[in-house]
């Protein structure tokens, strides 16, 4: 060992006896950030650094042995490396640990210099450490990530997918390897690619989470199934991407569920819909009803408007307050037995409703209980169908094929007794004609001719009036309403109604005869029921234009009033609706309705007006008939 004190040193402070060259050099080098030794050909230093001093704990290195000094130097990779570049006089460059007593890493870059070799060197110990630990806590997290049952993977800052955990690529049935390049996005479905490539380049360029569904293929079975991707990336502490994390999971079989779920769903939808629908438009009424309170739970529109209402004002309320018991009897009772769980069909329903008192009604009606999931009755569905006008329309049928019966026969009995009446008119005609007759009964004969005329015109009358038309004729008022006054002369009479009629036209109009008949002869029928008490029976005819329409035709319009009791503006409102009648009995509230039908085959029109005012109190019908060219059509 040379110990020799004019070596050079770094720990001899810059002396003036140094050289100016190598104060500069010793500058230089001390200017440099790694520790510097220079060892000679015989490995002796020759110069340290006040770094290297410092690293290597050492003041007194230079003159030493490097080996002798510090015998970690023989070990690997310090001693190949150093013989390497003073024998080959190239550069090696190498990290170790350096153990003993020093127990430091070092990053070392040795170079040939003229003299011997330049080692430049600095202390990575903390690097070292941090870099194994993280490598233990990477494969920490690489055992859990294997061990997790979701799908892990990995990708660099540009995107490269660098790992996968073994779940991931047994599902797949691919190595790491597989997933590099473009690799891994052949694992997808080939409809999903370019989905997932964008969405993955996006996230890659723009830093944002990555978030897809999409369908893998499994390897097990080769079938495509759906999966939920999403990965963030990993930033330094500046910010900038480090990595990518991601994981994955099969959704396949929630998602198709869900799909099933949603299909399942609009179907229920749709068939809602078209139930609403049908429940909604049915002419049928349908409702729910409470089968403890007997309250409405539910109805359709139809319901409500047969109740006599709005469905929001039934709603809520209970059947014996809209369907008294009273008035409709039995019904609480069946209610009852449905609410019990039997099931009733056709139902006939007669009685009144608190919407419309006095006016008797009847349904055919289906009951059934609804039940709930547990067996108990929830409530009692109604599907009802009002058949009051068919019940009546039968009963009308019965009494018009009763009347059509006693037409029939009063026609063949008029037949009949014409020729014996005739044989009569001629008899009495030669009696009253005879010289012989004593003047006392020439009074006698002439009264039996005049009675016996009027016979005999009530026999023609009822033979037309049976007569059915079968084509359009050309009639003056005089002749249509004549003749329906003279049927009815008795019954005027007797009732002490005086009839006043006026003609003020004779124009002749083309119509059905008969048919126009039946309607004077309904007013002028209503007329007499109205004035049972007497009254003034006021017919007029005149020629007349159409009210009411710009360029009116021209017709002829018959006026009946009558001075009888009238009409409330209710009944006003009804006259023309069939079956409606305030007479009970007596009426079948038909003629009026008729009327109205066979007016409106005319083209004509029919009006009403009525009072019931005590001090004029009277019914005035308007018939406006035009003068047509062509024939109306047949009823
Ligand atoms: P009906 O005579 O069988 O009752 P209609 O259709 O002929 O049937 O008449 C319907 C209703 O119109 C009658 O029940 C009556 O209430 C009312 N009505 C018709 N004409 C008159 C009238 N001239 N005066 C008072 N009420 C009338
Ligand atoms: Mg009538």
């Amino acid at each position: 060992m040379n110990d020799s004190p004019q070596n050079e040193s770094s720990v001899s402070p810059p002396g003036t006896h140094e050289l100016a060259a190598d104060r500069e050099r010793r500058q230089i080098l001390e200017s440099i950030p790694d520790a510097i030794v220079m060892v000679d050909l015989d490995w002796k230093f020759t110069f340290a650094s006040q770094r290297a001093l410092q690293l290597l704990n050492d003041p007194n290195v230079v003159g030493h042995d490097i080996f002798e000094l510090f015998p970690g130097n023989l070990e690997e990779p310090f001693y190949s490396c150093y013989r390497k570049t003073m024998a080959e006089r190239v550069s090696t460059e190498f990290e170790a640990y350096y153990g003993g007593t020093l127990d430091v890493w070092f990053k070392v870059h040795a170079r040939p210099h003229e003299d011997g070799i330049i080692i430049f060197f600095r202390d990575i110990t903390e690097r070292k450490r941090s870099e194994a630990e993280l490598r233990a806590s990477e494969e920490r997290y690489r055992v859990l990530a294997d061990l997790n049952p979701l799908a892990i993977w990995m990708g660099d800052a540009a995107g490269q997918i660098t790992y996968a955990n073994q779940g991931f690529l047994a599902y797949l049935d691919i190595v790491v390897e597989d997933l590099h390049g473009m690799g891994w996005l052949d694992n997808f479905a080939p409809d999903d690619q370019d989905r997932v490539f964008a969405a993955w380049t996006r996230s890659v360029n723009t830093g944002v989470d990555y978030e897809i569904e999409a369908r893998l293929r499994s390897a097990a079975n080769g079938e495509f199934r759906w999966w939920h991707l999403k990965a963030a990336p990993v930033r330094d502490a500046s910010g900038a991407i480090l990595s990518w994390l991601g994981v994955a999971s099969d959704i396949h079989d929630a998602k198709i569920s869900a799909e099933i779920l949603r299909e399942q769903q609009a179907k229920a939808e749709r068939r809602r819909v078209e139930l609403e629908t049908i429940y909604r438009t049915t002419p049928v009424g349908l409702a729910l009803i409470d089968p403890v309170h007997f309250t409405f739970l539910n109805l359709n529109d139809h319901e409500a408007k047969m109740l006599g209402s709005v469905k929001e004002d039934i709603l809520g309320r209970s059947l014996n307050e809209i369907a008294p018991p009273d008035k409709l009897p039995g019904l609480l009772e069946l209610m009852r037995e449905v609410a019990g769980g039997r099931h009733v069909r056709d139902h006939l329903v007669e009685g009144e409703l608190a919407a419309r008192p006095g006016e008797r009604r009847a349904w055919n009606v289906n009951y059934s209980p609804i039940y709930n999931e547990d067996g108990s009755i929830r409530a009692i569905s109604t599907a009802s169908i009002e058949i009051t006008n068919q019940k009546k329309a039968e009963a009308a049928l019965i009494q018009s094929e009763k009347l059509a019966a006693v037409g029939r026969l009063a026609s063949s009995i008029s037949h009949e007794i014409n020729n014996p009446l005739e044989a009569i008119t001629n008899l009495l005609y030669l009696l009253a004609y005879d010289p012989q007759l004593p003047e006392a009964l020439k009074l006698y004969v002439h009264m039996a001719q005049s009675e016996l005329s009027r016979v005999s015109q009530i026999a023609t009358q009822t033979l037309r009036f049976h007569r059915q038309a079968v084509a359009a004729t050309l009639v003056t008022p005089r002749d249509l309403v004549g003749a329906v006054v003279q049927l009815y002369a008795g019954r005027l009479a007797n009732s002490g109604i005086r009839v006043e009629a006026q003609y003020r036209t004779d124009t002749h109009i083309l119509c059905f005869e008969n048919d126009i008949r039946q309607v004077l002869n309904n007013l002028i029928a209503n007329a007499i029921d109205a004035m049972r008490t007497g009254g003034r029976l006021l017919i007029r005819a005149h020629a007349s234009r159409e009210h009411c329409v710009p360029d009116g035709r021209s017709g002829i319009r018959i006026t009946i009033a009558d001075t009888g009791h009238g009409m409330s503006p209710a009944t006003l409102a009804r006259v023309f609706e069939p079956f409606f009648t305030t007479k009970d009995l007596q009426g079948t509230g038909l003629g009026l309705w008729i009327s109205k039908g066979i007016v409106e085959r005319h083209q004509g029109r029919l009006h009403v007006r009525s009072s019931e005012d005590e001090s004029s109190h009277g019914t005035l019908f308007t018939l406006f008939l035009p003068c047509q060219e062509t024939a109306p059509a047949a009823s």
